[in-house]
């Protein structure tokens, strides 16, 4: 099974390195995994494309901005090396991005959420926004290693999230912060551990529970009761539920 279309470490280290095998097999890989009509919006990158071929992307719209620019030079060079073609100009829109950073964020999370919303079974075509984004499983990958800009080495835990479609059936596995976009804090922000649910609080809940005097929560780490901890819930405090489902979920 593929990954959905989104991007993750490959890009974000992307515009360091020049273009490798490596990444032209990760290349191949997911921009052939993403349907015809497909949107790719690298996070962070102000560019969205759109598959409209077989062989074809077309640039759907870029941010005004120089990196934007730098970004789409590098992506166009990964689809070349690829073998597909791309398609710039008569329908590109160019979109000046506003000037307060917040208002930015926001403008840029809405649109990669309404291209969540788009995501569609790759077996079955079932949207995957219709299923039932609570019964995720995490699923850990593997442990690899980043070169930070100091030029040390940390080791990150590679994750992904696990769906099942309501239409077919077939599992699906989501990059994690794909998940995230399609189902939203709440739902991302717990994990399950030996039949128990561990949910992330916001600020209010928190210091609700605080005045009330009631701290039974815990704060995670990297295992827990044996267990591994997916990442972003490293630290969290976290409260304790039993789950009910446990039973027939085995
Ligand atoms: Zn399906």
């Amino acid at each position: 099974m593929e990954c959905l279309p989104s991007v993750w470490l490959m890009v974000r280290t992307m515009s360091e390195k020049k273009i490798d095998d490596e990444m032209i097999a990760w290349g191949k890989e997911h921009l052939g995994a993403i349907p015809i009509d497909g949107i790719w919006s690298p996070d962070g990158s102000g560019v969205q494309y759109k598959k409209t071929g077989e062989n074809e992307w077309s640039l759907m719209f870029m941010y005004n901005h120089p990196e934007s620019k730098g970004m789409h030079e590098q992506l166009k060079a990964l689809m070349f090396a690829c073998g597909y073609t791309l398609l710039e100009g008569d329908g590109t829109q160019e979109i000046v991005p506003p000037l307060q950073p917040e208002r930015q964020m926001q403008e840029e999370y809405e649109r990669r959420q309404a291209v969540a919303k788009l995501w569609k079974c790759p077996t079955c075509e079932y949207p995957l926004a219709n299923n039932e984004l609570d019964m995720r499983v995490d699923e850990y990958v593997e442990t690899s290693e980043i070169e930070l800009s100091n030029g040390e080495h940390t080791p990150i835990e590679l994750w992904r999230c696990l769906i099942n479609c309501n239409g077919c059936g077939t599992v699906i596995p989501m990059e994690p912060d794909d998940y995230h976009l399609l189902a939203g804090d709440e739902y991302f922000m717990r994990c399950f551990i030996n039949g128990y649910r561990y949910s992330a609080l916001t600020r209010g809940e928190m210091k609700d529970l605080a005045d009330a005097g009631i701290q039974t929560g815990v704060v995670l780490g990297g295992t827990h009761e044996g267990e591994r901890v997916p990442p972003w819930m490293w630290g969290i405090y976290a409260v304790k539920t039993k789950m009910y489902e446990s039973s027939e979920e085995e």
